[in-house]
């Protein structure tokens, strides 16, 4: 594990960039770093983005997947939303992802061409964040979590680390919350291994980055992603550095020997952690589910996948919204619940689950 390719860089063939987003500091230096990257810059006329549509879905998502948008967050992403279970708020630096996951949890949850829109207004998105410190309900409920203080998770609409060489926005926020004299962490979670830019930050351990991790059979529905051993390499990279880290081991799925296939996983998290000192590790453990919408919008992108989305086979829950989604059956959670939490205790110890669903 010590030999290491350099980390592949996503270089978006357009980037779009509104009015609005021009007149921040933070946007011009997102175009600068998209130019030196060999992005062709389109300064859009209006801050309706315009210019990803194709003559069928398939020439669309190509061009939204090969586009980064730099636009301003409107309004309403500056009031901040509770994101249970995995952190007290929600704080959003982009929206969209550039890799091509078969299973993408973003698929039905935005709406339009999926396109990666790196937010220009970021003082004003972290202007906003001292309303929030105390006022969560993850950290000031779950004991074993207090100490973290009130969590802001900034990879529910994106893979921050994957556009990360283009923004500069996780670094600065990274950077604010390790000057912020308050009980506060900031979390993300990414598919992605280029950690090196956050190496030399100053988080005063205030950042806890995540990386979301599969079993080797399930690296077939994973494009555009970081190979798994590179990200559990920058797990140590960036442990070794001082962060707290930890995996998000999803979407657990009972692929074929998947007992063996993450058992096999945990060992190789366990070997990048093996010599580093308080690291302070957490899992979260996230079971493939899917909506009706999710299932549609995924067929469209990912035509002839082999992802299993078969409603026959999984219990049907409706969710606290009324909305419906596909999840294992009870004997099979049950089953996988019962291997990861006594394969995590032989194989990683100290490891803190913070939860399963
Ligand atoms: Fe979706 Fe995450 Fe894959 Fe990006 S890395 S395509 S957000 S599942």
């Amino acid at each position: 594990m010590n030999e290491r390719a350099a980390p592949r860089l996503w270089r978006p063939k357009r980037v779009l960039v509104t009015p609005a987003a021009l007149e921040w500091e933070h946007g011009r230096a997102i175009l600068e770093r998209a130019a030196s990257f060999g992005s062709e810059i389109v300064e859009l006329k209006s801050n309706r983005l315009t210019g990803l549509t194709g003559d069928d879905e398939r020439q669309t998502y190509v061009n939204a997947k090969t586009t980064l948008a730099v636009v301003v967050a409107p309004p309403g992403k500056r009031r901040l939303q509770p994101i249970p279970p995995s952190a007290d708020w929600r704080v959003d630096l982009a929206e969209g992802c550039p890799a091509h996951c078969q299973y993408c949890y973003l698929a039905g949850s935005l709406a339009g061409p999926p396109v990666t829109r790196a937010y220009a207004n970021l003082p004003e998105i972290l202007d906003v964040l001292p309303d929030y410190v105390g006022r969560g309900a993850v950290t000031s409920r779950s004991a074993d979590r207090m100490h973290e203080g009130t969590t802001f998770e900034a990879s529910c609409y994106t893979d921050p680390l994957g556009i990360e060489h283009l923004t500069g926005s996780l670094a600065a926020t990274i950077a604010q919350f390790g000057a912020w004299d308050a009980p506060v962490q900031l979390r993300f979670t990414t598919k992605y291994d280029a950690v090196e830019p956050l190496l030399p930050v100053d988080h005063a351990r205030k950042t806890r980055i995540r990386f979301s991790v599969n079993a080797k059979p399930a690296a077939r529905f994973e494009g555009g992603t970081a190979p798994v051993a590179a990200r559990l390499n920058a797990m140590r990279r960036a442990a070794l550095a001082g962060y707290r880290v930890g995996l998000t081991i999803a979407p657990i799925m009972p692929l074929e020997n998947w007992r063996e296939a993450y058992g096999a996983l945990l060992m190789d998290a366990a070997h990048a952690l093996r010599d580093v000192t308080d690291p302070d590790l957490s899992v979260e453990l996230i079971t493939h589910r899917f909506t009706p919408g999710s299932k549609g919008v995924l067929n469209g992108w990912y035509p002839g996948s082999s992802l299993d989305m078969n409603e026959q086979t999984r219990a049907r829950k409706t969710t606290k919204f009324n909305s419906v989604k596909y999840v294992y059956t009870p004997d099979v959670m049950k089953e996988m619940r019962a291997f990861f939490e006594e394969a995590l205790g032989d194989v990683l110890p100290s490891a803190r689950i913070l939860y399963w669903t």
